[in-house]
């Protein structure tokens, strides 16, 4: 009998399956789709030669994750961390840049620099506290209580009405709301406004990284550790119920809670289940680029990611359109364009551009149009520059990751209730009532995101219930 039964290959279910293997278990990875990864794949979308990330391009949680720390991620692959996290550019040629350094970034924000310093450095200055009330369930004592206080404040200040006070010019909030709605929902919320303070520390202590070559590295490099420690590998198997994998002592889904469906459940639990939630969907269009993206201000082309969508209200109100379960005629969109850093992205002298927005849950929509005339209102002449592209709306991302339902890529709505709901409210939320069987995905704690962290947790816990092994990071 396997030892250790992993269904997924996220980043979630490849650090479960790294962890198994390197304890000495037989350990077999199952993934339904062709390729390793989930999340942190790479691929030609567009045209040979160009390289864009299918989900996941920008990784401030995986270099600050303990997981990845402990695993040496930032040795084992090249990364290029760019001096401007995310940019914001605002209509008439105007922009909000957040530095990695916090002076500059102050600086340039003139007379709401000190209220932008005031928001974030305590954040910064306590990062490892930050990343530790964040990056673990909600229902336990923070190792640094004063970190976790000064962050949730800020997120009682950011997440209300409230949020309008700090602020007096146009800049600053717009580079909040930008980062805020990194997480679906209604603006302001606390959900989002939690997410926004984590990726804004993040922009000022380590940056907001890009893997050279893509996500996909991260992917190889967790399969290359695991099938160094003996593990197995199945690709093409859509794993449909669970007793097709309980020939394992042990089961760890790197999948949506659905699954579990498939066995039977105590009540509770499955009414539990029943009421967890899914969020908008993301419908994304790649592009494979003729040259540079002709930004109005010239400095956007400094930053890997760029938000658009404009002030702060407009993005606000783009997204609470979304929440309501509308199309935006002016949406919120998320660029990425790691190839202004990393030049194995593109032949020479081209471009990649990777861009989602918010959309209804199971949207069919194809975003290009949308998507292209917020970049144009951003860098006029951009659709001269475009070679191809290629969209996914929400319903083909849930096809191509059935963990996305409905195209919602956190697999659980961002909000307060299932930050601590996730996807039951639990001291152990990835130890299942069915004996063996643990959910590591993103629908667990700490949610989602590039850290590995959900999957470190299940399996850690997995190999202390069935085999008497005691894991901690760091060792
Ligand atoms: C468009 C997009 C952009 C994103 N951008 C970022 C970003 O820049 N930075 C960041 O940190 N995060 C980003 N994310 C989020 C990040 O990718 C996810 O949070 C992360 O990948 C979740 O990891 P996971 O291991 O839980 O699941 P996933 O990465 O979703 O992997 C789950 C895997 O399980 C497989 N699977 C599911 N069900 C079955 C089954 N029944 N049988 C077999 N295999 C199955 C799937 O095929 C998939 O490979 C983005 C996501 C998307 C979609």
């Amino acid at each position: 009998m396997t030892d250790v039964t992993v269904v997924g290959s996220g980043p979630n279910g490849l650090a479960a399956a790294v962890v198994a293997a390197r304890a000495g278990l037989d350990v077999l990875l199952i993934e339904r789709a062709d390729t390793i990864g989930g999340g942190t794949r790479t691929a030609e979308l567009t045209l040979p030669g160009f390289l864009h990330d299918v989900c996941s391009a920008v990784h401030p949680t995986a270099l600050a994750s303990p997981f990845f720390r402990d695993f040496k991620l930032a040795e084992r692959i090249e990364w290029m961390i760019p001096d401007a996290s995310y940019a914001h550019p605002l209509d008439g040629g105007a922009a909000a840049i957040a530095w990695r350094d916090l002076d500059r970034t102050a600086d340039a924000l003139g007379h709401d620099g000190p209220a932008w310093r005031h928001l974030v450095e305590p954040l910064v200055d306590h990062i490892e506290g930050v990343v530790d009330f964040t990056g673990h369930q909600l229902l336990r004592i923070p190792r640094d209580p004063l970190a976790a206080l000064r962050y949730g404040l800020r997120a009682l200040e950011q997440g209300t009405p409230l949020a309008d006070i700090r602020f007096r010019g146009t800049a600053a909030p717009a580079l909040f709301a930008g980062i805020a709605a990194h997480a679906a929902g209604r603006h302001p919320s606390l959900a989002t406004a939690g997410a926004a303070l984590l990726l804004a520390a993040h922009g000022h202590a380590g940056g907001w990284p890009v893997p050279v070559g893509g996500s996909q590295a991260i992917a190889n490099a967790l399969l290359g550790d695991f099938v160094a420690h003996g593990g197995r590998v199945q690709t093409g198997r859509h794993v449909e119920s669970l007793a097709e994998v309980q020939p394992s002592k042990v089961v760890l889904l790197d999948t949506a809670p659905e699954l579990l469906f498939t066995a039977e459940l105590p009540g509770r639990y499955a009414r539990a289940l029943r009421r967890y939630r899914y969020g908008s969907g993301v419908a994304k269009v790649d592009f494979a680029l003729d040259g540079p993206v002709p930004w109005a201000n010239a400095e956007i082309s400094l930053a890997p990611t760029v938000h658009l969508g404009g002030t702060a209200g407009e993005i606000r109100h783009a997204e609470n359109t979304v929440a309501r379960g509308r199309v935006p005629d002016n949406p919120y969109v998320l660029v990425t364009q790691p190839s202004v850093v990393d030049s194995t992205r593109a032949p020479e002298g081209k471009q990649v551009l990777w861009a989602y927005t918010h959309v209804p849950a199971d949207s069919t929509l194809d975003a290009t149009e949308l998507v292209t005339a917020q970049v144009e209102r951003f860098a006029p002449g951009f659709r001269a520059v475009v070679l191809a592209s290629h969209a996914t709306s929400a319903r083909a991302e849930e096809e191509l990751n059935p963990n996305y339902i409905g195209g919602d890529i956190y697999s659980g709505a961002m909000t307060l209730t299932q930050l601590v709901k996730r996807p039951v409210v639990s001291t152990t939320p990835w130890r299942t009532p069915i004996r063996g069987v643990y959910l590591c995905s993103s629908a667990t704690p700490p949610g989602p995101a590039v850290h590995g962290m959900n999957g470190w947790f299940a399996v850690r816990l997995a190999l202390r219930d069935h085999f008497g092994i005691r894991l901690r990071l760091g060792r």
